[in-house]
């Protein structure tokens, strides 16, 4: 192998993540934060993942995935 070694990473991956988050959309921003709080709780990688936080993160995400839904379906019908 004669791929580059320890090279610096590109300069996107190293924007602060509240950077990179200013130009996602609130579905992708929604996820991003229940994402962010799984990865760092540890009620969330207990076995019964019996995380109040999580639950409200992850239905707020879903919430957004049904507006865009009935949005796309209002435009259809
Ligand atoms: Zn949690």
């Amino acid at each position: 192998m004669d791929e580059p070694r320890d090279q610096p990473a590109p300069a996107e991956s190293r924007l602060h993540p509240l950077a990179a988050a200013a130009s996602l959309t609130p579905i992708q921003q929604a996820y991003g934060r229940y994402v962010g709080h799984a990865l760092t709780c540890d009620a969330c990688r207990d076995i019964d993942r019996s995380c109040d936080k999580a639950e409200l993160l992850w239905r707020a995400y879903q919430a957004h995935g049904e507006q865009a839904y009935r949005r796309l379906d209002g435009e259809t019908a």
